[in-house]
């Protein structure tokens, strides 16, 4: 059976850059609650229109709409998954948890909040993709073009100090208790987020062939 996982970190932490790799090593779809939120907004539905004020300020959408997206886009899911940005608070953590889902690993990416802000405003994510490098440590081989799909690389609008430093309070606040939920529930693993991104994922790796 495959798993089931959670990835859980500060913004900047990496969980996007590890979900990539370790969806194509397991065969299991990557849901981001974000990548579904900006491509909301881009294509302008309701939902993103809803959403819109809150992704360019850092700050939480509501758990109700958050959590009925997932659990809309959960429906279609019955051969292992991984969870990118969600859950973000308790709210949505009980919600998954009383609508049944089996959790079998949530994994948390550890990183200090000192590299977080300047890890975040070197980011460029690609437009196409989503896959994430560093404008300084981990530049593309052609300047504004992904190496992985040739897609056009920019900075999100929210990866900005003022945004990232709101986005890194609401993780300490609201975020950061769910370490302790999933503590209780024995299903919590810390990587440390400061390795090198190989050594991340095989540490992720080794992790999940113990834990499922
Ligand atoms: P991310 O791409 O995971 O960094 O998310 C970007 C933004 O999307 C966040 O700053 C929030 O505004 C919104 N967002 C993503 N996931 C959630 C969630 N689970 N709950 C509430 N808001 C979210």
């Amino acid at each position: 059976m495959k798993s089931n996982i959670i990835l859980l970190g500060p913004p900047g932490a990496g969980k996007g850059t590890q979900a990539k790799s370790l969806c194509e090593t397991l065969k299991i779809p990557h849901i981001s609650t974000g990548d579904m939120l900006r491509q909301a907004r881009s294509e302008g539905t309701e939902l993103g229109k809803l959403a819109e004020s809150y992704l360019g300020a850092g700050k939480l959408v509501p758990d109700d709409l958050v959590n009925a997206i997932v659990a809309e886009r959960l429906r279609k899911e019955n051969g292992g998954y991984l969870l990118d940005g969600y859950p973000r608070t308790l709210v949505q953590a009980k919600a998954l948890k009383d609508s049944g889902q089996r959790i079998d690993a949530v994994i948390l990416i550890d990183v200090e909040d000192a590299s977080i802000v300047e890890r975040i405003i070197h980011r460029l994510s690609c437009a196409d993709c989503g896959r994430v490098f560093h404008d300084v440590n981990m530049p593309p081989k052609i300047k504004g073009c992904c190496d992985h799909c040739k897609g056009e690389l920019r900075r999100r609008a929210d990866d900005n100090e003022i945004v990232v430093r709101e986005r890194l309070r609401v993780y300490h606040d609201e975020t950061a208790p769910l370490i302790d939920f999933y503590e209780k529930d024995n299903v919590l693993y810390k990587v440390d987020g400061g390795a090198p991104i190989n050594d991340i994922l095989n540490n992720i790796l080794n992790i999940l062939k113990k834990a499922a």
